[in-house]
């Protein structure tokens, strides 16, 4: 068995840039890259192999075909989706179905929970994160009046700030902010409000009555702005029945023991695992029943599972 590294997919966007490519030594011939999907199985992106025998395959084909590296016990599609999103302009405001209503309405396999690591932003950066309206009829009503300052929520944030977005939560990443987003593999997204701004001299659609049917009233903050659990030099963001995420600083080595499979993203310094070297930008899976990995050097590591 051995650990499996990947190739993100680059998605180029009106708005993006070159920071990505520059921060995680990624190649592209676009400098016009607002995301990188670092761990996807996603038709819409697809991240690859980069070695060893499953080389150039991509991780929709790897989960497809050789189960085993994840659990046999695992159906359906790949469940997460992970990317690097840096947001040079305000991102539109939207909400997400859950598993249910996406089944139902959109005839997809998942709704969208998310959440948000923030691993950069400018001096004073702040999201839109929540709502004010204590019952859908209310909501409405702001929306019908475009009271959008009453309606929406804002919170400043800083980096390493941590964001659980349930389905149902309206959010907005705003301008001067880069962010780890993983979330459920699944692209369905309803634009509540998009600044009224032109794009090739037209609006982007919105999707206002499906926003209102999905959205949570009221708004629960417990359930987004989460404490994370510090042990040392581990800090524990979350876990629930989405996604569990965990933050390893690493100073003197580390060794872990993995039973499940486990995605692991390196988002600072560098180093090694099982003396393969490692750095800012790399993204690996580790098989089920790998057993203990070796790591050395100065790392901060996001280890995500579902
Ligand atoms: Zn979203």
């Amino acid at each position: 068995m051995e650990l499996i590294f990947l190739k993100p997919y680059m998605k180029e966007v009106v708005w993006g840039g070159t920071r990505i490519q520059k921060e995680y030594g990624y190649m592209s011939n676009s400098d016009h890259i607002g995301e990188a999907w670092l761990v996807s199985a996603n038709e819409n992106g697809l991240s690859k192999v980069i070695n060893g025998k499953y080389k150039g395959l991509s991780l929709k084909e790897l989960w497809d075909k050789h189960r085993e590296i994840f659990g046999e016990e695992l159906k359906g599609v790949f469940p997460l989706l992970i990317k690097y999103i840096d947001a040079k302009d305000n991102l539109s405001i939207q909400v997400h179905p859950n598993d249910d209503y996406a089944r139902v309405v959109e005839q997809q396999p998942n709704g969208k929970a998310e959440s948000w690591y923030i691993l950069d932003c400018d001096k004073d950066s702040d999201i839109l994160i929540g709502h004010n309206a204590k019952n859908k009829e209310e909501f409405k009503k702001y929306i019908d009046n475009k009271e959008w300052d009453k309606l929406l929520r804002i919170k400043k944030i800083k980096k390493g700030d941590f964001f659980n977005i349930p389905a149902g939560t309206v959010h907005a990443i705003r301008k001067g902010t880069l962010i780890l987003e993983t979330q459920q593999n699944s692209d369905i997204t309803y634009r509540l409000y998009d600044y009224d701004r032109l794009q090739n001299g037209k609006k982007r659609e919105l999707h206002i009555k499906k926003s209102i049917d999905v959205v949570t009233c009221p708004y629960d903050k417990s359930k987004v702005e989460i404490k994370p659990i510090v042990k040392g030099d581990k800090i524990e963001y979350i876990n629930n029945e989405k996604f569990s995420i965990t933050k390893y600083i690493v100073k003197n080595g580390l060794n872990i023991e993995f039973e499940k499979f486990y995605i692991i993203c390196v988002i600072e310094g560098k180093g090694s695992v099982n003396d393969i070297e490692i750095a800012k930008g790399t993204n690996f899976i580790v098989p089920k029943s790998f057993g203990r990995i070796k790591i050395k050097g100065e790392m901060e590591l996001m280890l995500i599972h579902n």
